[in-house]
């Protein structure tokens, strides 16, 4: 079945409607579980098809066990006079995620130890975690820090870490095959909007727009919480997991910086070769790196038990930029023109995947005469063939069974496109056979 050139559905304000979805995000206080996650997805499956699984705390997944479900609602450092001068309700950043409840009045040094700063920016507030090893803190700006200059303090952190679920999304999208397409983002950030709400509201509208075009993959796309949500998924769906024929995890959207694709652990999956491919096509300083068993949740996608073709595209990798991790990474950080482009280069990705085939020429004894099926024009002693004329060439002589379409759009130095249409020309005039069942 010819699924034919994707079309990006967007309307043209598509990097403002991102942005708006990021916005709206924006607020939540997610973490790795508990009900900011959630709201997130509920507001998610406003836009697509979204299935919400609940695992419960303690389930066993390979060497990690499904931890407890944080929630938080409020959090404050005091003063004398009572005055909040750390307070949650300005920036949930201002706690360290899953951070353990608290009620204590301490003094200025006992409250230190808990207390993080960027002296380097000073404005700024890190954003922290304590997942794995039960702790609480908070964080600020350093120039906050530096005018707490009471004796001691009242410290308040509203939050339960109780027996609950591991909460994540999942939108599946069937095509004409069972092989599938999977493309995840971590969604467990709170007020950060390059990471991760960047990742999210592409995710979101790559499976909006794929829930109306016809596809031959099937999509599964992800909403996870980092690390422990991909654990969580390939332990619970190991079935699943030989259909995955290509994969990416997507981070980091947003920014201004240069796209970046990090390979597979294989470093040659078609997945690499197309990303490849389209980032070499963009203007700009693009990079391909190779993989690094760091970074994202293709950390868990290419373990070795595993070893899926799974790539990670992002803008400027993580903790490759200063606003990292901070409360620098805000709504003005991320814009809708940067969005736009970063989801049209996903749009790409897959329009290739979904348009890479393999053909025989099944009249390889010498040249087919194009002219009688109408596929050359009539009149020769043109200096050069077109294009098009070009590219019917190239697929008939490398479609051996053994060479792709990316192969040969490479090979020829032919866009792409090209080399699609004139496959599909000589497989409507009976030229090509595909080599693949769907
Ligand atoms: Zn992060």
């Amino acid at each position: 079945m010819d699924t034919g050139k994707l079309e990006s559905p967007g309307p043209e304000n598509l990097g403002a409607e991102l942005h708006r979805l990021i916005a709206e995000l924006f607020p939540i206080c997610r973490s790795i579980t508990g009900d900011g996650f959630r709201e997130t997805l509920r507001r998610l499956g406003e836009l697509v098809p979204l299935k919400v699984h609940e695992v419960p705390t303690g389930t066993r997944v390979f060497d990690w066990v499904v931890p407890r479900e944080w929630n938080i609602r409020d959090a404050y450092v005091k003063d004398r006079t009572g005055r909040r001068v750390i307070d949650f309700g300005q920036s949930n950043l201002h706690v360290v995620n899953y951070s353990a409840p608290i009620r204590a009045t301490l003094t200025r040094a006992e409250l230190q130890e808990h207390l993080f700063t960027l002296p380097e920016h000073p404005e700024w507030i890190p954003y922290r975690t304590s997942y794995y090893n039960e702790s609480w803190g908070f964080c600020l700006t350093h120039n906050q820090l530096l005018q707490m200059k009471d004796e001691r303090y009242e410290v308040v952190i509203d939050s339960t870490l109780e027996d609950g679920h591991l909460t994540y999304g999942e939108v599946f999208l069937e095509g004409t095959s069972n092989e599938e397409v999977l493309i995840t983002c971590h969604a467990c950030h709170p007020s950060l909007c390059n990471d991760n709400l960047s990742g999210v509201a592409i995710a979101a509208y790559l499976a909006r727009a794929l829930r109306w075009t016809r596809h031959r993959f099937s999509y599964r796309i992800l909403f996870i919480p980092g690390t422990i949500g991909s654990i969580t998924w390939l332990a619970l769906n190991e079935d699943k997991v030989p259909r995955i024929r290509h994969g990416l995890v997507l981070a980091l959207l947003g920014d201004a910086g240069p796209f970046t694709y990090k390979r597979t652990r294989r470093g040659n999956a078609e997945i690499d070769r197309v990303a490849g491919y389209v980032l070499g096509g963009l203007p700009g300083e693009n990079r391909v790196r190779d993989f690094t068993p760091y970074g994202y949740d293709e950390r868990q996608f290419c373990s070795p038990g595993f070893n899926l073709p799974v790539g990670s595209l992002m803008r400027t990798p993580n903790g490759e930029y200063p606003e990292y991790h901070t409360s620098a990474d805000d709504l003005d950080f991320v814009k809708p023109g940067q969005l736009a482009k970063s989801y049209a280069v996903c749009m790409s990705i897959v329009d290739v995947l979904e348009n890479n085939r393999k053909y025989v020429n099944v009249n390889p004894k010498c040249e087919p005469q194009l002219g009688k099926r109408g596929l050359y024009r009539s009149s020769g002693g043109d200096a050069m063939p077109r294009e098009s004329e070009m590219a019917l060439l190239w697929v008939l002589n490398q479609s051996d069974g053994t060479t792709d379409l990316l192969d040969i759009a490479e090979r020829s130095r032919l866009p792409f496109d090209a080399v699609r249409l004139a496959a599909d020309a000589l497989r409507e005039s009976g030229l090509l056979e595909t080599c693949e069942k769907h």
